[in-house]
């Protein structure tokens, strides 16, 4: 037998309109609410329940949210080429993707000497000092050379032009001080989930790098290690 039913403030039950006004509130009726179903009725403790179920998924929400942005941000890399790996192979000009390639020469002003007769700028037996196309190692005319206070000169990569050969990087690590190297520029580079220079790279140069530090330093010390003729 189940529990008796009550009926809201006593009297016939509204849902099936049994028993009488005035009776004691009670009835046995699938459609009256039970005695411990009427507290749930009771607002206050709905609305707590309903406070502490918001609470909760707004928590949950919040946590989540802040996992996937740590996540997404540990995670984004792009590629590099660690420049202290690098022996200037022809490769990076002729693999990318894109052409002119994604990788142009920099320079690493800290290292360079100014030089007046900078070997990453001169053929080796250049005809003259000057800027004759003939003299130059550079096959695209990339390299701008500046007169600064005698003997010195800046030298400075135009990249719009330049299309990642290296004759320079070899030239300056022959007799310079080393200061020009390749990086991929990320202006240009597209990311490829796989690298087609990475692929054909003779010394594992390509990396992946945090994007928030998408560029690699010149280290002094790698200065003299071998590098293609
Ligand atoms: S393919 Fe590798 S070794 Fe050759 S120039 Fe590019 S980064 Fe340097
Ligand atoms: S990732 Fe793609 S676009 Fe970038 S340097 Fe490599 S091949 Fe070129
Ligand atoms: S020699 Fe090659 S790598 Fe150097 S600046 Fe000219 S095009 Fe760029």
């Amino acid at each position: 037998m189940p529990d008796p039913k009550p009926t809201p403030g006593g009297g016939a039950c509204g849902p099936c309109g049994s028993g009488e006004a005035g009776a004691p509130a009670a009835c046995n009726c699938d459609a009256a609410p039970r005695a411990a179903d009427a507290v749930g009725a009771d607002p206050t403790r709905r609305q707590f329940f309903g406070g502490a179920v918001r609470g909760a998924f707004v928590f949950l929400l919040g946590a989540v949210t802040s996992l996937v942005a740590r996540h997404s941000q540990k995670e984004r890399t792009v590629w590099q080429i660690d420049p202290n790996k690098c022996i200037a192979c022809t490769n990076c000009a002729n693999y990318c993707v894109l052409t002119p390639s994604a990788v142009k020469c920099v320079q690493h002003y800290p290292m360079c000497g100014y030089c007046k007769l900078c070997t990453g700028y001169f053929e080796p037996q250049p005809n003259a000092l000057t800027t004759a196309a003939e003299n130059q190692v550079c096959p695209t005319g990339a390299i701008e050379r500046k007169a600064l206070e005698d003997p010195y000169y800046e030298y400075n990569i135009k990249e719009e032009l330049c299309i990642g050969c290296a004759k320079c990087v070899v030239g300056c690590v022959l007799f310079g001080n080393g200061s020009f190297a390749l990086q991929v520029r990320h202006d240009r580079c597209v990311n490829c989930n796989e690298c087609a220079i990475a692929v054909v790279c003779p010394a594992d140069a390509f990396v992946r790098v945090p994007a928030s530090q998408p560029y690699l330093l010149k280290n002094r010390d790698h200065k003299d290690e071998p590098h293609a003729a």
